[in-house]
This record gives C-alpha cells, structure tokens and sequence, in this order.
C-alpha cells in the first residue's frame, strides 16, 4: 500500500500549544480585564468581509491591500477577504447596523487575522491582535483615553519594561497633503539614491518612505522635513491636547516625528508602542485617529481612533511561567479509589479548587507527573484511607504530610 504523507501546516500559520498557548491566554485574559475597566464593550466580528471593505478603506496603494490580502471568489461568484485587520470591518458593522445611536461607542475584540506576508519570528500569516476602537469621538480626550488602556495593559502584563510610547501627529487632511507635497519634493532630489522599493513608494504611498526599513533609506529620510513646519492651527492645538492628556494621566512617551502608519485612513494621533526586544518585529501595538474612514465605507463623518496589538508579540515578552500548577494531583491508589477521588475532585472543582488526578504508572511516577505540572499538594488515597475517611495530603513546597479528613479538603488546600 501506498504510503500516506502526513498533511504540512501551512506556510505561516501556527499550533499554539503548551507554554506558548499559556502566554497567549494570558495577554487576552488580561485584556478581557482591562477592557472592562476602562468601559469598552466586546464585539464579536466575521472573519471574512466583502474585498470592499478593505479595499476602499485601507487605500489600493498599501502594502496590506496590494500585496497581503487573502481574497478569493466564493461559491456565489462574491469575492471576499480573509480579515487582514479589524479595524474595517468595525467600521463596516457600525454601518450595517446603525450604531450611531451609542455613540461614543467604546469596542473590543480579538481574534485571528490574515496577511501574506514572509514569515520569520513575531511574523506569521495567520496572526492574532487585541483591538480597542472608539467611534463617535472626535475630542483629544478619547485619543489619551484610548492610550492609557494601552498603557495600562502593558503594565499589567508587566511588559513596559523595554517599551516606549512613540507619538507623532499626521495633521488634518489639509496639514497632511502639505506635507505630502514637501515630501514628495524632497524626496523626488534624492530618487536615484531611494532603494527600489521607496522609488515605487514615491508613486503610491510616499509618506511611507519615512518609516522605510532599508538602510540607504535611511539618511534620506532622516532628512525629509516634519509635518510641524505644516501643521494647520487646528491640528497643533489637537496635538497638543493629546500630549498634554498624557502627561496629566503619567503616560510616558517620546515625539517620533517619522511615524507613519501604513494605512491611509489616518489623520492627527498616530502611535507605535515599541520595544528593543524582538528586533525588526518590535511595534507590539500600534494604532491612531481614523476620521476619514467612515466616509470611504460610503457613511457619514464619523470621527474614531484606534489601535491593534499582536498577540503573539506581546506573549514572547511575557515573562514565564505565566500560570501556576493547579492546587492539588490526586493519586489514587487501590480498589474503588479512583472513583471516590474523581468524586471529590468534581466537590472541589465545583468550589473553584483546580484539581486533577495521576492515575498511571507507579508511585514514582505519579509523584513525578504532580511536580512537573507544579502542584501545589498530591492528595494520596488509599483503600485504608479511603476505610477511614481521610486521605494523606502533602504539600510540595514543604514536604510536610498530613491526614486530614475528606470533608475538609477543600480547607487544606486552600490553607
Ligand atoms: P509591521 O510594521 O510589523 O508590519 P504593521 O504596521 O503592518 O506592522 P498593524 O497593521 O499596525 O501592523 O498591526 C498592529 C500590530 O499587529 C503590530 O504592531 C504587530 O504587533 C501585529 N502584527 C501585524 N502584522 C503581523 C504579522 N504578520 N504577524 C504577527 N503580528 C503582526
Ligand atoms: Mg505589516
């Protein structure tokens, strides 16, 4: 018979398991917490939209639009797309759905997302982000608002160590398109020294040639004007108020006056939360005002601010071990045992006691198996204790051995 091969993952995508998918509860566990906190309520949205929705509201000319989106023709002859990002498809749901009556509308989500790009460490195809919109909120107040749940996520996951809040401010459309044009210019002197890349960028997207990763770039970019020589009065002020919010709630951060996001749709705050810890993959969230998206989903001026955060990125910070080993392994040892201890497991679970049972092999076995799990006691029961009605519980910690009677349990392990 022919032999069978085993099916390959594909390219990019993950099986989290093990510490990895402990890290990764972790940080949306903490999220679910500090959302709620700060008020935004959780929406579940499709993995898959209309291309539309991208294709209009990210802008043709971006990277996740022109190069990394999975789009594909259904049954129906309808093409869609694999959700690159979640902030669209809000946007699309506060449409379809008339929320404007809850505006300021405070939203979070997480899931997967799909982008095709080349996977290396912190880069994937299939991703996960944490995601916070505020819709209907055109005030400096919702942009520090929004950063100080950033902020104090970070915190929590005790990640910050490392990381820096960088700022900038894109202006208004009409700051921004001043600008554009400056850029543009100083960057059309210099087009022969520009990688390929940026020369193509130059076309398409050349506020992006600031962010440009590439090293001839660099100095090119490095001299490009900021945006502040053009900043309307407007946008100076909304600057301010931002920066200004910041330093009264104690939010650290620093001006990057070469931040840039990828996608068009932004206006004034744009940030990145960046560490030195994992190299080129180092924005761990990122995000900014959006005023303009709405209108290119065909809706009414509706004014947002955002951000995303990775996942993954933010699990591999975490330190370790993110969880602690359940309170107690039974071990079982004897006639009738094994259902009498998966009896008082079911009692103690019921009053919230993490519990779980060692049922195979030896005693050394057994003992091993609970201290690799990193239990806090085993709870031994043998036919005699069982006669008895006790069971000899050890704690690990200490090595001290005691029998306490079955019913209470539930007290010694929580002592
Ligand atoms: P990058 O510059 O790293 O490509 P980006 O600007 O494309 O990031 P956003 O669209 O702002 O990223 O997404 C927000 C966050 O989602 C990023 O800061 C990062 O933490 C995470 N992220 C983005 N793309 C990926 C990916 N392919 N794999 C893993 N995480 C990702
Ligand atoms: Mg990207």
């Amino acid at each position: 018979m022919a032999k069978i091969q085993t099916p390959q993952p594909v390219r990019g995508t993950q099986d989290i398991f093990g510490e990895d998918q402990e890290r990764f509860q972790h940080v949306i566990e903490t999220f679910e917490r500090v959302r709620r906190l700060y008020g935004f309520k959780g929406v579940e949205m499709p993995v898959f939209e209309p291309t539309a929705v991208f294709a209009r509201s990210l802008g043709e000319t971006t990277d996740v639009v022109s190069k990394e989106m999975y789009s594909f023709e259904d049954r129906g002859g309808d093409s869609l797309t694999l959700r690159p990002e979640f902030t669209a498809g809000i946007c699309r749901a506060f449409l379809s759905n008339g929320w404007q009556q809850h505006v300021p509308l405070k939203l979070a989500a997480h899931g997967p997302l799909f982008r095709y790009e080349r996977p290396q460490k912190g880069r994937y195809r299939q991703f996960h982000q944490l995601d916070a919109e505020i819709i209907g909120a055109g005030e400096a107040a919702a942009d520090v608002e929004l950063l100080c749940f950033a902020d104090q996520l970070l915190k929590e996951l005790g990640i910050d160590d490392g990381v820096t809040l960088q700022l900038n401010t894109l202006g208004d459309a009409e700051s921004r398109d001043a600008w554009r044009e400056a850029l543009v210019e100083h960057f059309q002197a210099h087009k022969a020294e520009l990688s390929e890349d940026s020369q193509d960028r130059l076309e398409r997207n050349p506020l992006r040639i600031l962010d440009s990763k590439e090293r001839q770039d660099r100095s090119i970019a490095d001299a490009a004007p900021d945006i502040d020589a053009y900043l309307s009065t407007e946008a100076k002020e909304f600057f301010a108020q931002v920066t200004e919010g910041l330093d009264a709630c104690g939010v650290a951060w620093v001006r990057n006056s070469r931040l840039v996001r990828g996608l068009d749709y932004y206006r004034h705050t744009a940030f990145e939360f960046v560490t030195d810890r994992l190299g080129a993959q180092g924005t761990v969230l990122a995000g900014g005002r959006y005023d303009g998206l709405m209108e290119s989903l065909g809706g009414p001026h509706t004014p947002a601010v955002g951000w995303a955060a990775g996942i993954e990125r933010l699990g591999m910070l975490l330190d370790e071990p993110v969880v602690a080993g359940p309170d107690a392994i039974f071990i079982p040892l004897g006639d009738g045992c094994e259902a009498a201890a998966m009896k008082l497991m079911g009692e103690l679970r019921r009053s919230g006691i993490t519990c779980d049972m060692a049922y195979k092999g030896n005693m050394k076995k057994r003992m091993q198996k609970a201290n690799a799990a990193g239990a806090a006691h085993v709870v031994i029961i043998g036919e005699n204790e069982l006669a008895n009605g006790v069971a000899a519980v050890k704690n690990l910690a200490t090595g001290d051995q005691r029998e306490i009677v079955l019913g209470g349990l539930a007290e010694a392990l929580t002592a």
